[in-house]
Formats: structure tokens, sequence, C-alpha cells
């Protein structure tokens, strides 16, 4: 075939497989021209997962009869003019392409009335064919019709998922956008069924229950910063609430829906060691920044974005993260337990808790009756620690001097303080107190010490490989290990901070770890096999501990900066408050 230009309808064909991939995407572009053009309140309309009708009407300032033509034209925008414009971005759009695009894979309506015009305005365009515009009786706004999405493009149609999943997708991106914007009014129908509803009030917590269920949303901490021209803000769940996937951490940068690897990355480290392997938190977190300070021009559907000084926004936002996940981190007190006769056994803790209210019950407030016991409304909220030097704004955790009384079940210690009674998990309470000794070291300078006798470990072939390519992070952190065979190596030397600890036991807890590697950075690798090193070589539950041991432990564990939770987030204290103890034994009134 020789050269030769392409006809304009498949060009922009072409053009609109970047943009429009789905009936998402539609609603997506839509939604955002909608926000663009000031909308205090858009509803959004679906017909068979959008693939018979996706129909937006907002309120906002509408399209002057005359530039309806060009509004469905390719490269027509009116939020920019010249290329420096491309670098102070205020608006979602500015490509000039979505409407062209839509119009050129659909049965596009478009009518539309500016406030200062009498009457609505119809445009329509099939497969990228415009007709003749036509006077109309319509509302102030904008209504953009889309019907039958890709009848002129069959493989497209083939690519949707089912329909469940098209209408969830749809949801999500609604709700994400209500939560992004919650001072405009959304309403979303699917089938004629309403799926979702917000008031337009600016509270933006109402509105997360829509994206996450609703006993997650009231769980949800909020993170809420901001210096000179930076700020974020938002919700992030407890430590103790996660997910076993990256897709529940959204991130908007001005109002922009961003997926963004570092992004995440500053996130999952402001978390550093608060998640076990392989958990990921739920996160909905807006930044706002100058708009200069955005490249936003970087991909179709503006999904990514470049930033200008991205180590600042980084440690903005996980500085942010972490105070919100401090300032949450009491010494979880027990709080709510439901016996069989739907009597609570035990009432809120220590009088800095939050007590309990009515509608923190389950039942009363249209949650899923309780089984035996339901766990705390808050639940055990752990601290934090982290691998790297003392960072701002966290702050040392204390907890009161306490006196030993001693160990039960050769797993807990029993110690009082000035207000109560502590119980500590001696296993989680070593882990922390082993941590802690390592995060002390400099990195790279983990002490080593040699072993009077080699001790010979074979793994697995796989495991053993893992290790092998491993070696030279071994001895960064302390280990002195050699192959010795194809599958056995020689540990020489392992750090000295753990003292008489079983070396094996060490090494095989780092293999595992390179076995579940998700292709974490240094920092958070290094801290991670740390945790893992640490929780394999700490006492364990059943272990009895001679009185002077226990002693040890306690005023090791007092010493730590974050001696409340062990290095996976575990508590490793439960505070009995002098309070509970007399509302229990009837000293005092219920609550
Ligand atoms: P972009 O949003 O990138 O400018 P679009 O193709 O999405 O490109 O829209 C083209 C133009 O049509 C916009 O620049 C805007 O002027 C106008 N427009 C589109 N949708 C609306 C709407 N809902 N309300 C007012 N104007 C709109
Ligand atoms: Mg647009």
């Amino acid at each position: 075939m020789p050269i030769h230009l392409l006809p304009p309808e498949v060009a922009s064909q072409i053009a609109a497989g970047e943009v429009i991939e789905r009936p998402a995407s539609v609603v997506k572009e839509l939604i955002e021209n909608a926000l663009d053009a000031g909308a205090a309140f858009i509803s959004i309309q679906i017909k068979a997962a959008g693939r018979e009708l996706i129909e937006v009407s907002d309120d906002g300032h509408g399209i002057p009869a005359d530039e309806l033509a060009l509004a469905v034209e390719r490269h027509a925008t009116s939020k920019l003019s010249e290329a420096a414009d491309l670098f102070r971005i205020r608006t979602l759009g500015f490509r000039g392409e979505a409407l062209a695009s839509i119009g050129s894979v659909s049965r596009l309506t478009l009518t539309s009335r500016p406030a200062q015009q009498p009457t609505g305005m119809r445009l329509r365009v099939e497969g990228g064919k415009a007709e003749p515009i036509q006077a109309v009786g319509a509302p102030v706004g904008t209504a953009v019709r889309v019907e039958n999405l890709f009848f002129n493009v069959p493989a497209r149609l083939k690519f949707l998922k089912t329909d469940p999943t098209e209408r969830r997708l749809i949801t999500a991106l609604t709700a994400r956008y209500a939560l992004a914007y919650p001072q405009v009014r959304f309403h979303l129908r699917q089938d004629d069924q309403v799926i979702l509803q917000t008031s337009g009030s600016g509270e933006r917590r109402e509105i997360l229950a829509h994206l996450f269920d609703t006993a997650t949303a009231r769980q949800m901490l909020a993170v809420l910063s901001s210096e000179s021209d930076l700020s974020v803000e938002g919700f992030i769940s407890p430590p103790a609430v996660t997910r076993s996937h990256r897709r529940d951490m959204i991130f908007f940068v001005n109002g922009r829906p961003v997926q963004d690897a570092a992004l995440a990355a500053a996130l999952l480290r402001a978390y550093h060691t608060l998640l076990m392997v392989g958990r990921f938190p739920i996160a909905a977190l807006f930044l706002t920044l100058p708009p200069e300070a955005v490249d936003v021009n970087v991909h179709p559907t503006k999904a990514e974005v470049r930033f200008r000084d991205a180590d600042r926004l980084f440690g903005s936002l996980q500085n942010a993260v972490r105070r919100a996940l401090m300032a949450h981190s009491p010494v979880p007190g027990l709080q709510l337990e439901r016996s069989w006769e739907d009597r609570p056994l035990w009432s809120a803790a220590s009088p800095t808790e939050k007590r309990p209210s009515a509608g923190d019950w389950p039942g009363t407030a249209g949650l899923p009756a309780p089984q035996q016991t339901t766990p705390a409304p808050t639940e055990a909220i752990p601290a934090s620690a982290s691998a790297t030097p003392p960072q701002p704004g966290l702050a040392r955790q204390a907890v009161p001097l306490l006196r030993l009384i001693g160990q039960i079940a050769n797993a807990y210690l029993v110690a009082e303080g000035p207000d109560g009674l502590y119980l500590i998990d001696q296993h989680a309470a070593h882990e922390r107190v082993l941590f802690e000794r390592w995060l002390a070291q400099q990195p790279g300078e983990i002490a080593a010490q040699a072993l009077l006798q080699p001790v010979t470990l074979e793994l697995p072939g796989a495991a053993a490989q893992l290790l092998n390519e491993q070696l030279p992070l071994l001895s960064k952190l302390g280990f002195s290990v050699e192959a010795f065979g194809p599958r056995t190596f020689l540990i020489r030397a392992f750090p000295a901070l753990f003292g008489q600890a079983d070396p094996t036991a060490a090494l095989r807890a780092v293999v595992e770890d390179f076995e579940e590697d998700e292709t974490p950075l240094q920092a958070e690798r290094e801290a991670r096999l740390a945790a893992r090193i640490c929780k394999r070589l700490a006492v364990k539950a059943g272990q009895t501990l001679s009185p002077e041991e226990q002693r040890t432990l306690l005023q090791e564990l007092e010493a730590c900066q974050q001696p409340r939770t062990c290095p996976h987030g575990r508590p490793t204290m439960i505070h009995l408050s002098v309070d509970l103890l007399e509302r229990q034994f009837g000293r005092r009134g219920p609550r």
C-alpha cells in the first residue's frame, strides 16, 4: 500500500482509542467537563453498564450557541490558548479532545444553555458526523447524552468486561470525584436505580462510605496538613484496617485523580512497620500544590503527572500521614465486649479513650449485629517505628513507669502503672525491643559478632538461589554468610545485637522475606527484614522468663521510642485503667 493520509474518521477513531477505553472513561471526561464548567450539581444516568446510555447533566455555565459546533471538534477548547498555559493549568480538561473522541465512537447529543441565552441549543454527532444545530427548551447548563457507545468500533466492544464490572468501575469513579468535590452534589443512577447521591455539603466523611464500606469509613483517620503552598488532606486507614491490594490507595492532585507509584511509596513508607507484609492501607488523599509545580500533560487520560519538586511533595505526604497515625495510637484499652446476653462486660477504658456512644453500637447504627464479641470501635491502634533517623513530628511515645508484678500463662507480663494495670505481650514487647536496637545502629554499620563455630544451614533450591543473589546485602546487615555447596550456607557471623539467639533462625527469616519480596525500596526492605528477624528471634509465648528477665524486658520496653506496638503493628500492651476496674466492680455507675 502506498503511504496516504488517513481519512479524518479513521484518524479520530485512533485518537479516541487513547482517551475513551470504556464507558467509565466517558463518564470521567463528562464529569470533568461539568466540574470545569463550575457545576454545583452533576447528574449521571447509565443504562446497560453504559453501553446503551451515558448521560451527564450539569448546572454549569453552559456553551454559547455559536461555540457548540466547535466544542465537538478535535483540539477545540476554551481552557488553554498558548503553549505556556500548559504549565499553569487550573482546569481538569485542556486537550480539547474528549467530546470529539466520544462523538467519533458513539451517538452524541450535546444540549447546552448558558444563563444569558433564552433557549437551549442541541447538536447531534453520530460516528463523528455532526448534524445541524436546533433550538430546544432546556434548563441552564449542559447535558451530554452518549448512546450506543462503540457502535462503530465493534472490536472495542469485545474488550469490555462484564456488565457488573463496567458498572462497578463507573460507580467507583463517580464516588471518587464525589469525594474529591464534596461541595458539588452528585447523583448517579444506573438502570433507574439510585446508586450514589451526595449532599454537596462539603463534608467528605459522609461520602467515604460510598467508596469503602460503612464500617471502614467510620474508622478512617483524617489527614490534614498544609505548609506554605502545599496541602495534604483526606483520609487513611488505621493500621489495623488493611487490604491485600493497592487499589484502595487513591490520590488526587489538584483535583485530578492520579496514579503515581512514588506517591504510593511515600504513603507506604509512612506506615512503615505498622503493616504486615503484603498488606496495604486504604487512603484517599488530596494534594494541592501550585499548578506550575505539576506537569499534567504527560498522559492522554491525564492519569499520570510529573512533579517539579517531587522529594518535597513525598516528604510532606509522608509526614502528614505519619502525624495522623501517631495522633491515633493510644495504648489500647479494653473497650467493648458483649456477652451472650447482650450485656456489656467491659466498658470504655481510660478517660482519654473515646467512649463508645450509642451510635457506635453495632445494631443501632444499621450495621450487622455482632457475633459473640465486638471489636472495639477503634481497634488496637498500633503506633509506629521508623527506620530513618528521627523525623520532625515523630514524637517519642512514652509509657508510664511500670512496676512488674509477674508473668502469667508464660506469655504475658503483668505490671502496675500510675493508672491501673498493664498486660504486656512478652513476644511483641521483645520484638519491639530488638527492633529498636537494630534501628539505633547506623544503616550499613550493623555490628557483627563472629560465631565460635560456624553454623551450616541447608535450604531448598529456590531459596538457596535467592539467598545467593542477596549475599552482599546480608553483609551490610551484619551477617557473614558464604555459600558452602549448592544449597548449603555457612554462617560465620551475625548481628551482635541478637546476642545468643539462633543464627539459623535469623537467616531463615531473611530468606522468607526474600521469598515474599515485592520490590520494596532499599530502606524499606532493610527495615522490613530487620522486623522479620526480630520477630523470629524474640522470646515466644510459652517461654518461662525468670523474674530478672521479666524486669529487664519491661525496662527495655519502657526505653523504646515506640513501646506500644511491635514492629508489625500489633499492640505490645493492654491497659486496664483504675476507672475501668471501678466500673466493673460496681464501685461507680456504668457510664
Ligand atoms: P477540554 O475539556 O479538554 O477543553 P472537551 O472536548 O472535553 O475538551 O470539551 C471541549 C470544550 O467544550 C470545553 O473546552 C468547554 O469549553 C466545552 N464544554 C464541554 N463540556 C462542557 C460542559 N459540561 N459545560 C460547559 N462547557 C463545556
Ligand atoms: Mg474535557
